[in-house]
C-alpha cells in the first residue's frame, strides 16, 4: 500500500528575465533526483536585490514566458504568488503562503551557486532559514563554496548548464540566435513583445 508522507515541494524563484534552459533543467533535475511532488517556478513581482541600474521587464511578461517555457517542461509549475501578492518579493512571504495552504508541506528552497552566499542578506533571513532545506544548484563559473552557516543544505547534483538572463538580453539586442538556450515557446514571446531589442 503507497505510504503518503508531507508534500514536498520545491521553491525556485528568479526574475526570469527571460526564463532560460539553465533554469528549466535545474528545476527539473532537482524535481526528478530529490522526487518532489511540485516544483514552482516563482516569478518575483519586485526582484528588490537586483541592480537598479537596469529596469526589470514587466513581471507579466516575465510570467508569460514561463508559462510558455513550462509547456516543454510538464513537471514545473509556473507561480503567480509574488506577483499577486505585489510589491517586493520576499521569498519568506511565499514560504508563509505555501504553509498556509500546506502546514506539513516540506520546502526546499533551489538556488544557484552564484547566490547561495547571499542567503543570510535576504529579507528574513533567519525564519526563512528555519523554514526550507536549500538545494544548491552549480552554475558554471560560479564557485561552489561559501555556504552560510545555520542553513540545512540538500545534496543534489544537477549538471551545469551554462546560459545567463543578462548574455540572453544581449543577444536579442544584437540580433544573435537564442536557439538551443531557451525554448521555442520562449523565443516566440520575446519577439511578439519586442522585449530587450533595444539594451545594451
Ligand atoms: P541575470 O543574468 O539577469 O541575473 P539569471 O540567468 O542569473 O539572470 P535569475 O532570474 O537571476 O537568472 O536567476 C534565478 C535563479 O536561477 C537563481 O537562483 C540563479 O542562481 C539560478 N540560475 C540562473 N541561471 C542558472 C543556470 N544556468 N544554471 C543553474 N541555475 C541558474
Ligand atoms: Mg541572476
Amino acid at each position: 500500500m503507497p505510504v503518503t508522507g508531507p508534500a514536498r515541494i520545491g521553491i525556485f524563484g528568479g526574475t526570469f528575465d527571460p526564463v532560460h534552459l539553465g533554469h528549466l533543467r535545474a528545476a527539473e533535475s532537482v524535481r526528478r533526483r530529490l522526487g518532489l511532488d511540485r516544483m514552482l517556478l516563482v516569478v518575483a513581482n519586485d526582484p528588490w536585490q537586483k541592480d537598479a541600474r537596469r529596469t526589470v521587464s514587466p513581471a507579466e511578461d516575465r510570467y508569460a514566458m514561463v508559462v510558455a517555457a513550462a509547456r516543454d517542461f510538464p513537471g514545473l509549475e509556473p507561480s503567480r504568488l509574488e506577483i499577486d501578492r505585489g510589491g517586493p518579493s520576499y521569498t519568506i512571504d511565499t514560504v508563509t503562503e505555501l504553509r498556509v495552504s500546506d502546514p506539513t508541506a516540506e520546502l526546499v528552497l533551489v538556488v544557484g551557486a552564484d547566490i547561495v552566499s547571499e542567503l543570510p542578506t535576504w529579507h528574513d533571513a533567519e525564519a526563512l532559514r528555519d523554514a526550507v532545506v536549500v538545494a544548491v544548484v552549480q552554475r558554471p563559473g560560479a564557485e561552489d563554496g561559501a555556504r552560510p552557516a545555520g542553513w540545512r543544505f540538500v545534496p543534489v547534483p544537477v549538471e551545469p548548464f551554462d546560459v545567463s538572463s543578462t548574455d540572453l538580453r544581449r543577444r536579442v539586442a544584437s540580433r544573435e540566435p537564442l536557439v538551443g538556450l531557451v525554448p521555442a515557446g520562449v523565443i516566440r514571446c520575446i519577439e511578439r513583445s519586442g522585449l530587450y531589442v533595444a539594451e545594451g
